[in-house]
């Protein structure tokens, strides 16, 4: 059976719209932001915390913009160690800038790969070469071992960097 009803609710006649309820929740979850990240970090116990502040996996197709400012109050609000996901790509100085403000680790899987990858491909390449497992990957992790290096340096945390 079909109940019809003269008064059935569409969501067009909703005051506020559907829209505009979302972008206040929306609003009202970004006020609120910070204080929800403490809860979540109280409540499960987690070791660090990944961030969204502008950042996304892969290469990018434009230069992402970073919110300092959202990153700035999550760190005065939680006590763990903050992570950056989406690292690779991502300009020095918006890296860096994330740094002084409590992120402490930046994921930059795609350009470790890409390093490697181009150095793998690079040493086949080379006049007179020869496969075997070392003269294959041996310059691929060093190239790899490079860029970890130079971003270790960039990003200022490199007091404690052995030989590798
Ligand atoms: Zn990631």
């Amino acid at each position: 059976m079909v109940l019809k009803s003269r008064h059935r609710i569409r969501t067009s006649d909703l005051t506020p719209s559907p829209r505009e309820i979302q972008a206040r929740c929306f609003a009202g979850m970004l006020e609120y932001f910070s204080l929800f990240c403490a809860a979540f970090v109280a409540a499960t116990g987690v070791d660090c915390l990944a961030v969204a502040i502008g950042t996304a996996h892969g290469l990018y197709k434009f230069t992402p913009k970073l919110n300092i400012e959202r990153l700035k109050e999550i760190n005065a609000a939680v006590d763990v160690p903050l992570v950056l996901h989406g690292g690779s790509g991502t300009p020095d100085d918006m890296v860096r800038e994330a740094v002084r403000n409590g992120i402490r680790k930046v994921n930059i899987c795609t350009e470790f790969v890409k390093a490697f990858g181009e150095e793998y491909i690079k040493t086949q390449n080379l006049p007179g070469f020869k496969y075997s497992i070392p003269g294959l990957f041996a310059p691929s992790k060093q190239a790899g071992y490079a860029l970890a290096r130079a971003k270790m340096e960039l990003f200022a945390l490199n007091n404690n960097l052995s030989p590798l």
